[in-house]
């Protein structure tokens, strides 16, 4: 199928783009990488006035070091952050999870921001954003406002950004001393959308997690912080404890169903990576085997 008619408008600025979505309201759409935008185009699944392309927005490509945070760029594409030094070393986790994205030929066109603001919940990125603490930038014709990661993400491919605003930033706290990382998700093939995932953030000291941060994503509309975490935080950490916190994050769930996983299948998921993202975090591969709950 081919998209509805639409007109088209090349931003020459930020403040270009910010008077079109102003002027268009919701009949607008931001094209940023076209990974899913045009997909969804082509289905029909939206059908804008206008699309606003703000591809050619340097100015909203990149990294900068302030402090102890790292700001990423909107327009920083896929590629950008697997081959990122700054990435590799203030925040790992987004490195690790860029492999899972796509495909090379997507990640070469798909963007940070355009992830973040499409939203869907089996993407890696957003459930990075969360774990790690992210701010993320938007901006409209008014101002700029921030909007911590675990505000932004509101349902299926649902945010807090309005049609007239533009997502032109995500301030990530660089990695702390002492910090670890887990990421993995079960798909059915490499690069396919997960069926369920785990970013995972962790401080460890003498073998027990003094801070643990678990953004599931793919189990849920949104990606999900799992409270379920605190139980492992500041106790010894045993068979039982790791089964008890299997069984708090059962009850936390709400997976959706469809042609890939049973709700029960995405919730079994979920404890498996749970099991594996502490055993993999303690270095401890006893507990990742588990005993029936
Ligand atoms: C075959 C295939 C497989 C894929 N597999 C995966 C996968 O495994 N995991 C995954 O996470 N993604 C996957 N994707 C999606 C891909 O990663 C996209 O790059 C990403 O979802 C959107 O980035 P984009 O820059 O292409 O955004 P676009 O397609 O340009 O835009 C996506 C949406 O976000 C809005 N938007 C974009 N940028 C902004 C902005 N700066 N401010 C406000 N709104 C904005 C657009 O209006 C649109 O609604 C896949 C895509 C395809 C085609």
């Amino acid at each position: 199928m081919k998209a509805a008619a639409f007109a088209y408008a090349r931003a020459t600025s930020v403040a270009n783009a910010l008077e079109l979505l102003a002027a268009h309201g919701d009949r607008a759409k931001v094209l940023s990488g076209g990974q899913s935008l045009m997909p969804a185009m082509n289905l029909r699944l939206v059908s804008p006035d206008i699309v606003v392309d703000i591809g050619g927005l340097h100015e909203l490509g990149g990294f900068t070091l302030k402090k102890d945070i790292l700001v990423i760029g909107a327009l920083t594409r896929h590629v950008d952050l697997l081959r990122s030094g700054e990435v590799a070393v203030h925040a790992p986790l987004l490195r690790d999870a860029v492999a899972h994205v796509a495909h090379p030929a997507i990640r070469n066109r798909g963007t940070l921001g355009g992830s973040l603001a499409h939203a869907d919940p089996a993407s890696e990125l957003p459930a990075c954003a969360v774990t790690l603490d992210a701010t993320i930038v938007v901006r409209s014709a008014g101002g700029e406002r921030r909007i911590a990661a675990g505000e932004f993400f509101r349902g299926i491919y649902e945010t807090a950004l309005s049609s007239e605003e533009l997502l032109v930033a995500v301030e990530l706290p660089v990695a702390g001393e002492g910090s670890t990382f887990f990421f993995q998700e079960f798909a059915r093939r490499h690069g396919d959308y997960a069926i369920a995932g785990l970013a995972a953030r962790s401080v460890v000291k003498s073998g027990t997690f003094a801070d643990l941060q678990l953004g599931f994503f793919a189990v849920g509309d949104r990606p999900l912080l799992a409270v379920a975490a605190r139980r492992l935080i500041n106790v010894s950490i045993t068979p039982v404890t790791v089964a008890e916190a299997v069984a708090a994050l059962t009850d936390e769930l709400d997976p959706q169903e469809d042609q890939l996983a049973s709700a029960a299948m995405r919730r079994h998921l979920a404890g498996v990576l749970l099991r594996r993202c502490v055993a993999t975090l303690l270095s401890r591969p006893e507990l990742d085997v588990g005993v029936a709950e």
